[in-house]
């Protein structure tokens, strides 16, 4: 299947993300888990006016597994997932609130693009997974959809979407992380305790369990 390229605006917010010299990469955590928390809040709103989902609050939860062998790191929910069209218009474009807002600053000043502090200030986003993943895959499916999808970038080169299998409801972010280079370590994100650190400093508000897949030593 062909590349897609990101629009105009997506691909500078990306480029920033991926050449970011920011030192607080680890924040990149906190953006996915609160787009893992929005998804299980939308599945809730939507059974609290259909029964017939069966969905329970106590069912709902985040997944966090490294895999130090494939050098992944995964962020699971099984919220509501995505359609096809939402993955294009969700994680192809900037349209969405966070980012959207991160864009402003940059148009109000070029000089901003260099002040990277200001990525702490606002909600960057799901782009904000290239900061330490060299690429990343999303494997999702809709809630009421038997359909599967697999969206991958390296971010650069735009982006593919593919058909795929799924068994349940939900989204997979899967990073591959990128090799260790000087005064930058990757590889922390694939420690047990580094990622209990930051869910414990970025995302304690957040009200859904969050399980770790801890590798048998
Ligand atoms: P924001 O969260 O501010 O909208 P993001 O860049 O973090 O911006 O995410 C963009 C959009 O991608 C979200 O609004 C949502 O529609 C979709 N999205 C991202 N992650 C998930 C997920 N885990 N499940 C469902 N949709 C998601
Ligand atoms: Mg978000």
């Amino acid at each position: 299947m062909a590349k897609k390229q990101f629009k105009a605006e997506s691909k500078r917010l990306l480029d920033l993300m991926i050449n970011s010299i920011y030192t607080h990469k680890e924040i990149f955590l906190r953006e996915l888990i609160s787009n893992a928390s929005d998804a299980e809040d939308k599945l809730a709103y939507k059974s609290l006016t259909d029964d017939s989902m069966g969905v329970s609050r106590a069912d709902l939860k985040i997944t966090i597994v490294p895999d130090k062998e494939k050098r992944t790191l995964t962020v699971s929910d099984n919220g509501i997932g995505m359609t096809r069209e939402d993955l294009e218009s969700n994680l192809g474009t900037i349209a969405h609130s966070g980012s959207g807002q991160f864009k402003a600053g940059l148009a109000q000043d070029d000089k901003a693009a260099e002040d990277i502090d200001v990525i702490g200030q606002f909600g960057v986003g799901f782009y904000s997974a290239f900061m330490v993943a060299d690429a990343v895959t999303v494997i999702t499916r809709a809630w009421g959809s038997d359909e599967a999808w697999m969206w991958q970038s390296d971010g650069a080169d735009g982006y593919t979407i593919t058909a795929c299998e799924k068994e349940h409801p939900g989204t997979d972010i899967i990073m591959h992380l990128k090799a260790n280079a000087d005064e930058e370590n990757y590889d922390q994100y694939l420690e047990t305790f580094k990622l209990q650190e930051l869910i414990k400093k970025y995302s304690d508000y957040i009200r859904y369990p969050i399980t770790m897949e801890v590798e048998d030593y």
